[in-house]
Formats: C-alpha cells, sequence, structure tokens
C-alpha cells in the first residue's frame, strides 16, 4: 500500500494519497476502486451532489442518447441486477437518481466535497507531492491526482452583443436552474441547434406562447423512438449482461448492434435504402455506422445524408422550412448525432418559427429581445443550447502547473498533448479519465470511463506492487501517440467539419480533433498492451 503518512515538513496542509477532481460517473467509480486499493482519497466537486452531467444538464427533454441497458456501470453485477431502468433511453431525473443510488450504495459521499472546485494544482517537484488548491481556500497535499473532470461540462455561452442586458430570463441548457423552468404563455428564443436544443425544443414548444429556434447550421437527428422498458427486455439484458458488455467493450463504439461490415458500395442502391429504413426504423446513434466505410468515404456518407433529408422532407411540411433543416456543407455524422423525439414535426406547429442566423445573423441582444440583420424577435425568455468548451475546457480552467513549474495551458496552447489520453510528460503521478487522445465521447462514455479506471487502479497497484512512487510518460511516447491520433483522424471525415471534437465551437481555440478515432475496441487493446509490457512508454521511478 501506499503510504498516508502525515509527514512534518507538510505542516498543517492535509496529507492524502489521491485526490479526486469530480464526482459524475468517473469520479464516483474512481473513487470506489481507490477504496479497493486501500488509497487515502478525497473528491472534490463543484457541484452540490453526485452524477456531474446528469446534475448540470436539467433542461426539459435532457435524456441519454445510449440505450439505458448499456449506458450504465458494468462493474458491479448485483446494480446491473437491481437497478430497473423504465425508458429505452432514461431521462435526466432517472438517471441522477441511478448516481446517487450507486452512490449510496457503496457508501462514497462520505468522501466527497461538494460545492468544493479545484482552482489550482501544482506539483512539488521538492516533496513529490500535489499541492491542490480549492475554492474554499484550502489546500490539500496528494501523491496523486486524477481528473474527472468530464468532456462536456464547461457550458460555453458565446459572446453576442448586449446578452447581459437581456431583461427576460436567460438560461444555458448545461446550467439548468434545479428548480422547474415553467414557459407557459412566454416567447421563447432558443440559440442552438445541437443535441440538447434538439431535446429541448419539442418540450419547450409544447408550453410557450412562441417558440424561434435560431439555427445557425442544420444537425442530422435521428427519431429515438424512446417508449417504455418492457420486463421482457429488461428481463433479455439481465440475462445475458456478461455476454453483452464483452460485445459492447469489444465494438468501436462500446454500444452493441451499432457496427457494421458492409461498405455502401458493397450494395445495390435498394439494398442501401433497405438498411437505412432499418436503422431509422430502430432508431438513435446506429445510424452513424449504417456503412463500415461511412465516415472515411464522402460518397458512401452521402447516401446517408441524402437518405435523412428525404425524411426530414416528409415529416416538415413547409418545403421552405424543411430545406433549411437539411444539413448542408459537412459530413453526417461529423458532427455528433442528434437523437430525438419530435423534433422536426415541431416544426409544424403554428407556434414555432425557424430563424436562419446563418443568412441573417444575431446582430445583438437587447433589453426586450433579439435582433437579427432581417428582424427583431421580442421575447420573455432565451435558451442558449450553445454546448461546451468542450474536453481541454475543463482542465484549462484550473491553474495546473507539473514539474520545473511546467505550465499546462503553455503544453495545451496548440492543442491537448497526452500519452493516451490518460496522462502528459511533464505532470507526474497526474491521471485524466477519458481525456483528450482517448476515445471517449466517440463512444459509450460509461464503458470509457470503467476502462480507464481500470487502468488508472492497476497502474498505482503495479507502482506499489513494485515500490514505484512517479511516473509520468516520456516526451517521445507522448509526442508518437497525439502523432497517431492525428494521424488516423485525417484518415477520416471527422476532420471536414466546424465540430466541438475539433474545437471549432470555441472562438480561438486551437483547431486540432481531440478524441481519439482509432476505435474503443483497439484503443482497449492498446492500454492493454502498454500496460502489460510494463507500462511501455513511461518511465517509473522510486
Ligand atoms: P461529468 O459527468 O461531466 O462530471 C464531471 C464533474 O466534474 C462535474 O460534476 C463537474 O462539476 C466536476 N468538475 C469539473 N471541474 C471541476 C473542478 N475544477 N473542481 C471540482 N469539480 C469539477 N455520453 C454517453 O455515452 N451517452 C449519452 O447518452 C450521453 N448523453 C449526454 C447528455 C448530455 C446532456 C451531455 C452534456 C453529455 C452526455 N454524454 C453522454 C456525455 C457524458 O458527459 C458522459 O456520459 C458522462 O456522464 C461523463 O461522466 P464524467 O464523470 O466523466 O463527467
Ligand atoms: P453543441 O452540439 O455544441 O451545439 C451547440 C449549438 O449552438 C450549435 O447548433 C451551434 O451552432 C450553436 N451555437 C453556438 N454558438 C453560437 C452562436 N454564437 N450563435 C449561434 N449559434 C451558436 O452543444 P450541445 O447541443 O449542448 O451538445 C454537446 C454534446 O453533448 C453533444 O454533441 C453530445 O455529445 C452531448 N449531448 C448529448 C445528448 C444526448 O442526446 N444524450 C444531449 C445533449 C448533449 P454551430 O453548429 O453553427 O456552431
Amino acid at each position: 500500500m501506499i503510504s498516508n503518512q502525515k509527514d512534518k515538513q507538510f505542516g498543517s496542509t492535509p496529507v492524502l494519497d489521491t485526490v479526486v477532481i469530480g464526482a459524475g460517473f468517473a469520479g464516483l467509480y474512481q473513487l470506489y476502486k481507490l477504496r479497493q486499493l486501500g488509497l487515502q482519497t478525497i473528491v472534490f466537486e463543484a457541484g452540490g451532489d453526485v452524477g456531474g452531467t446528469w446534475y448540470w444538464n436539467r433542461y426539459p427533454g435532457a435524456r441519454c442518447d445510449v440505450e439505458s441497458m448499456g449506458y450504465s456501470y458494468s462493474f458491479s453485477e448485483e446494480l446491473e441486477q437491481e437497478w430497473v431502468w423504465t425508458e429505452r433511453y432514461a431521462s435526466q431525473s432517472e438517471i441522477l437518481k441511478y448516481a446517487r443510488h450507486v452512490a449510496d450504495r457503496f457508501d462514497l459521499k462520505k468522501d466527497i466535497r461538494f460545492n468544493t472546485r479545484v482552482l489550482k494544482a501544482t506539483f512539488e517537484d521538492n516533496h513529490h507531492r500535489w499541492l491542490v488548491t480549492t475554492s474554499k481556500n484550502e489546500t490539500f497535499r496528494a501523491r496523486f491526482v486524477i481528473m474527472a473532470l468530464g468532456c462536456l461540462s464547461t457550458p460555453h455561452s458565446p459572446s453576442i452583443p448586449g446578452l447581459e442586458t437581456f431583461e427576460g430570463n436567460c438560461y444555458h441548457t448545461g446550467f439548468w436552474p434545479h428548480k422547474k423552468v415553467d414557459f407557459t404563455g412566454q416567447k421563447v428564443g432558443v440559440i442552438g441547434t445541437g443535441s440538447s436544443a434538439t431535446q429541448a425544443i419539442p418540450l419547450i414548444a409544447e408550453q410557450a406562447k412562441h417558440l424561434t429556434i435560431f439555427q445557425r447550421t442544420a444537425n442530422f437527428s435521428i427519431p429515438a423512438w424512446n417508449k417504455p422498458l418492457t420486463k421482457e427486455i429488461q428481463q433479455q439484458w439481465k440475462d445475458n449482461y456478461r455476454k453483452l458488455r464483452v460485445e459492447a467493450q469489444q465494438s468501436s463504439s462500446g454500444v452493441i448492434n451499432m457496427d457494421s461490415d458492409q461498405n455502401a458500395a458493397d450494395l445495390t442502391s435498394s439494398q442501401q435504402q433497405k438498411e437505412l429504413e432499418r436503422r431509422w426504423k430502430y432508431g438513435g446513434l446506429i445510424m452513424w455506422n449504417a456503412f463500415a466505410d461511412i465516415m472515411k468515404n464522402r460518397d458512401s456518407n452521402d447516401v446517408v445524408s441524402a437518405f435523412v433529408h428525404k425524411k426530414i422532407r416528409e415529416v416538415v411540411k413547409d418545403p421552405a422550412t424543411a430545406d433549411l433543416l437539411c444539413p448542408r456543407n459537412y459530413p453526417l455524422g461529423s458532427k455528433r448525432l442528434c437523437v430525438d423525439t419530435n423534433y422536426y414535426e415541431t416544426f409544424n406547429k403554428p407556434n414555432v418559427t425557424l430563424a436562419d442566423i446563418k443568412s441573417h445573423p444575431i446582430k445583438e441582444i437587447t433589453a426586450t429581445g433579439i435582433e437579427t440583420s432581417e428582424s427583431f424577435f421580442k421575447l420573455d425568455s432565451i435558451v442558449l443550447a450553445t454546448g461546451f468548451d468542450a474536453m481541454t475546457g475543463p482542465m484549462l480552467k484550473i491553474d495546473v502547473r507539473g514539474s520545473d513549474g511546467t505550465l499546462l495551458t503553455e503544453r495545451w496552447a496548440e492543442g491537448p498533448q497526452t500519452y493516451l489520453g490518460i496522462s502528459m510528460a511533464k505532470f507526474p503521478n497526474l491521471f485524466m479519465i477519458t481525456g483528450p487522445g482517448s476515445p471517449s465521447v466517440l463512444s459509450n462514455v460509461l464503458l470509457a470511463i470503467e476502462q480507464h479506471v481500470d487502468w488508472i487502479t492497476n497502474c498505482l497497484q503495479y507502482m506499489t506492487e513494485n515500490k514505484f512512487s512517479l511516473i509520468e510518460p516520456t516526451h517521445e511516447a507522448e509526442k508518437n501517440w497525439v502523432h497517431h491520433v492525428n494521424e488516423v483522424a485525417e484518415d477520416t471525415l471527422y476532420v471536414h467539419s466546424d465540430s466541438w471534437y475539433m474545437g471549432a465551437n470555441i472562438p480561438g481555440k486551437p483547431r486540432v480533433f481531440m478524441p481519439y478515432v482509432g476505435g474503443a475496441d483497439k484503443y482497449r487493446d492498446i492500454c492493454k498492451h502498454v500496460s502489460q509490457n510494463k507500462y511501455y512508454g513511461f518511465s517509473l521511478s522510486n
């Protein structure tokens, strides 16, 4: 066991084995595993409860886009068997309930400090410890810091002139009030048409007197066909969970029944349409993998795009609105597919207007509404569904300084530099869960989290057993990994899109494809290879 003795030279600063930052699904499972190693750990969480994403994103319609039975922890068979999901895609409130259940069941909350943001983490070369400073002006020393910050936990509010002068209510989907918001009788404007917006819009439209959607870029959205989960379906999963989890882990997306082994060109046009109809009827993310080459071959991708355009035109009655809702100029799937309930149908409602802010940009927000280059929209409430400073945002919000005073902001000035998305040269004993350079958001994130937590835990155990106290990747291993991450991305259509995967949604952010697109299954094998070869690419010392 790694020592947790207090050391005189540290004075009154508490000394821990491990600090974990974040109490979403990553932080919770990491705490559970560190306890098994006997490591004294504190988790710091900026929010007031566990759940992370599901604590913050309480907007109407928020739910998962990976089916609930698969979007759940696999580490405990008892947990798998006892928990009952009620819908094919669980709602935010049910997922939050699940996170709370996990925290209570494994008695995790006693080691979590809520409403506490970590502001600074500095590696002390002389002590080989991390000095962690929180928003409560406390400091802690720890041998290890584990960043469980989430990829989508830093909401992004665009700097639209006059936003702060708006006198109505303004909400961000990623920072939604805990009290129910009632839009009844209101004129509401939603800015954005990504996953959050496509889920929220149909429900806001049911309440609002009038809803205007300000669309800059149309997104591809696939119906979820959400429905209650029958006892029979639950039981089928529960009887076969081990097999299904392995299948998910061995797939490129972490989701069963998604991958395809046929290129579009292997099929006739009518076979292609049949397969696309099948996927559309099934619903959800499986359209993303309709053909094996969909993210590599633009012709193959265009077949799927045209199919979705056709579906949009079938649903949306006004041809001009339908036309505006058809995404163009980027490949389907290069921005995350949206999964919705009645999104396109909502545009047939008499109280819904689509404002094209690509052609007529927002000029300013005034005290009473939104002024575009064409019209003024008087509003009572504005909903910013404008996304996140994804993947690197949460790390860069913390003042992280590695050995020799190396600043994270400088190391990542041209884009994230990591080894395996787990660690960084010059930042010893610091690990990231689902960090940039790992598949994370391109897969079922819960399985990606479990894989990282298990890997990190095994690594700490290896260090203990072999009496190593320091670990960090070599510059060479990091450089090679960054090169590999870029190389596989360049070979895909992902890089032909202004997506948040590319950092393109944040003005001034380096344009680099951040997740690892080589497949969650292949990535898993690479990580295994590294650990089985005495942590190949890492330098370990006493
Ligand atoms: P998070 O849940 O983001 O938790 C990180 C926590 O760290 C947060 O609570 C945050 O407050 C805290 N934190 C960050 N910085 C600090 C700091 N400096 N100090 C203290 N605390 C800090 N993925 C899927 O695979 N399937 C889905 O269906 C899916 N749906 C999603 C829906 C929405 C609306 C969003 C936004 C994301 C969705 N995702 C989905 C991705 C989702 O983020 C992950 O599935 C998963 O919940 C991430 O867990 P996490 O613990 O890694 O991060
Ligand atoms: P997003 O996908 O980044 O969408 C943000 C939207 O806001 C885009 O339409 C964007 O337009 C628009 N926007 C941003 N800045 C703007 C500005 N200044 N003016 C006008 N429009 C602006 O964010 P998100 O919808 O919150 O989703 C982020 C990710 O979270 C998803 O991709 C997904 O991974 C996850 N998520 C999942 C679910 C789910 O179904 N389970 C739900 C919500 C979120 P442009 O495209 O033109 O930039």
